[in-house]
């Protein structure tokens, strides 16, 4: 399963879903999800597959080529999550991109698995001739010594790496603010206090990489349900609504980066404010 890809063209702008890997799950769904009513998990392990209650685990990275620069959208776990995990190098390569060739290196938000890739298992950047950007908001909370002293010794060792690696490289742009041609930063927050997406537009087509909106196909049926590594999960609700009713009336074809390969589809509307999703 390494080194799949998955190329959507929007206009002119070049994207690839990159699969990292999957796996299947090991926590019980109750308790990645802890505000979801007891009968709602239910009805999702009797109608959603989900018999023995663990939800599985997949990430979905993107390439985006734009106007000559070449964008890599978070890096994974690398090798260090062990044997499922790590596959975005490969992905690349097989199609004809080394890791030397990325202009650009955007973290949505500085969970493990979004950002650990960043550096190969000597330590050192594996995007070497990468600018790595990410929000103001997301690094300044991820640096303060407080919240690294109060968090996951693990993931907060991981930081420390991040943050002396590249500690004068990292650059910072806002939600709003153009990474590059046709590719705008959105304010999806919640989940991390800086968590955010990207628009691709070009020629009259788009899609919209959500990142961490939602972690599970059921959260479409029950967009409500708190995630156990939301930083403001009602936050990240309001998020959530907010952006597949828009990715709903807008018609777009819409990126999660924790769905099943190739975590793309369309989004609609159904009763009581929940939403269906249809993958290509
Ligand atoms: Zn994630």
């Amino acid at each position: 399963m390494s080194g799949k890809t998955h190329r959507v063209q929007v206009g002119e702008i070049t994207c690839l879903v990159l699969h990292e890997g999957s796996m299947a799950g090991r926590g019980l769904l109750q308790d990645a999800f802890p505000t979801a009513p007891a009968d709602e998990i239910d009805a999702v392990c009797q109608n959603f597959g989900q018999g023995d209650k663990r939800p599985e685990s997949h990430m979905n990275a993107l390439f985006i080529e734009s106007g000559g620069i070449r964008i890599l959208v978070d890096t994974g776990m690398g090798e260090v999550a062990g044997p499922n995990f790590g596959f975005i190098p490969a992905a690349l390569q097989s199609e004809g991109i080394s890791a030397g060739d990325i202009d650009i290196v955007f973290i949505t938000h500085f969970h493990g698995d979004h950002f650990n890739g960043l550096l190969n298992e000597d330590g050192a950047p594996r995007y070497p001739n990468s600018r790595p950007i990410t929000t103001q908001v997301e690094w300044d909370h991820w640096t303060d010594e407080a919240v690294l002293q109060a968090m996951n010794a693990e993931h907060a060792a991981g930081l420390r790496m991040v943050v002396n690696a590249f500690k004068d490289r990292f650059s910072f742009l806002n939600p709003g603010d153009t990474l590059a041609p046709g590719v705008t930063l959105v304010d999806m927050s919640g989940h991390s206090p800086g968590h955010t997406g990207l628009l691709i537009e070009s020629n009259g087509e788009h899609l919209l990489d959500v990142v961490d909106l939602l972690h599970i196909l059921p959260q479409f049926t029950y967009p409500h349900w708190h995630f156990v590594f939301d930083s403001d999960g009602s936050l990240a609700e309001r998020s959530r609504k907010r952006m597949l009713a828009r990715a709903a009336d807008e018609n777009l074809l819409t990126l999660f980066y924790h769905l099943p390969f190739p975590g793309l589809g369309h989004i609609t509307r159904t009763d009581g404010g929940a939403f269906a999703f249809q993958p290509v």
